[in-house]
């Protein structure tokens, strides 16, 4: 059993990065290196990595392997008691509402009651399977959202990106009958068709009607109906949303799965005659966490080929690479190295 340190060796983001919308320049944020006292644990607490093992705090916990979920509801508000916890408004997130301790570290203090246990990794590192938290369960939420049932037709807009990969791959494992995974880059769009999707549409030099156009060919030469799809938003992106609403259909659903700040216009009456609805999503309960880790696990849900474990070291350089070229071929894990 590893010791217990007297200090916690983090990353602390002391600027962010920020985009100066006028002038277009980007001014890069500052990571520093820190550390700080491991606090008195409280009753349910425990001392772990972002995805690692407990080595102190309450004792039954001592010694397991677990993955902490991105966001922990109160289980006291009324959200969480009618089972909208991921949405709580008291929940806490590492590195954010759990005030100075977050992921980038050597060391976090967490509640032990969301944790997820990890009993059999099945050859996979621990580190590996940090990606559980966040970019996977978060598509498992969304399916719940959506009430993705077995023999459902789906689209994926930004089916190629970190957390698009994985619910190509989410809704398939459910029973998804067609998946259409819609992105730009057509290499990784061919990728995509071994990952959940049965079929693709690059949006690469296309106006939305194109795409309209291509989605209904696929529905005509396969005999699939063009109505009640699903349709997952997943970049958060202004040209991504627009089209999802291009898209939406009679008693379709749009579930908006990524953020972003851009506004779209869109006649809402259309919701009305279409009997459609656009819902969002946030995060994943934790209670789910488990069955999302089994998916993993059984490789219903291949992770291997999206992730890319590098030493926290090199923070830095990571977050400028990501912010210069955007989002990674692979979703990164920093494992801490201090
Ligand atoms: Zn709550």
């Amino acid at each position: 059993m590893a010791d217990v340190p007297k200090t916690i060796k983090q990353w602390q983001m002391v600027q962010p990065t920020v985009f100066n919308r006028e002038t277009k320049e980007t001014t890069p944020g500052k990571l520093e290196k820190a550390e700080i006292p491991v606090p008195e644990l409280k009753a349910g607490e425990v001392l772990v990595e972002i995805a690692g093992t407990v080595i102190a705090g309450e004792a039954a916990w001592i010694g397991k392997e677990v993955i902490i979920p991105a966001v922990m509801p109160c289980r006291q508000c009324i959200l969480c008691k009618t089972g909208r916890g991921n949405r709580c408004l008291a929940q806490k997130m590492p590195g954010n509402s759990i005030g100075v301790y977050g992921g980038f570290a050597s060391h976090i203090v967490v509640p032990t009651i969301d944790l997820c246990l990890v009993q059999d990794k099945k050859g996979y590192a621990l580190e590996q399977l940090a990606v559980v938290a966040d970019a996977v369960t978060t598509p498992y939420q969304a399916c719940k959202r959506a009430d993705l049932q077995p023999g459902d037709n789906v689209i994926i807009i930004g089916a190629t990106g970190g957390v698009g990969v994985y619910m190509a791959q989410t809704v398939k494992a459910l029973g998804a009958k067609t998946v259409i995974g819609i992105a730009r880059n057509p290499d990784k769009l061919k990728r995509a068709l071994d990952y959940g999707c049965d079929y693709v549409i690059s949006t690469l030099d296309k106006t939305n009607k194109d795409v309209v156009g291509e989605w209904r060919n696929i529905c005509k030469s396969n005999g699939l109906a063009n109505t009640g799809w699903k349709i997952f938003e997943v970049t958060g992106s202004k040209a991504g949303q627009e089209l999802a609403l291009d898209l939406l259909s009679f008693v379709g659903k749009l579930i908006l799965v990524g953020f972003g700040m851009a506004k779209s216009e869109y006649m809402f009456s259309k919701l009305m005659a279409f009997d459609a609805e656009v819902i969002g999503t946030w995060g994943c309960l934790p209670e789910y966490y488990p069955i999302v880790l089994d998916m993993v696990l059984s490789k219903k849900i291949q992770i291997d080929p999206f992730v890319e474990v590098r030493p926290m070291s090199t923070i830095a350089a990571t977050f400028e690479e990501i912010h210069k070229a955007g989002s990674p071929a692979k979703r990164v894990v920093l494992k801490p190295d201090f």
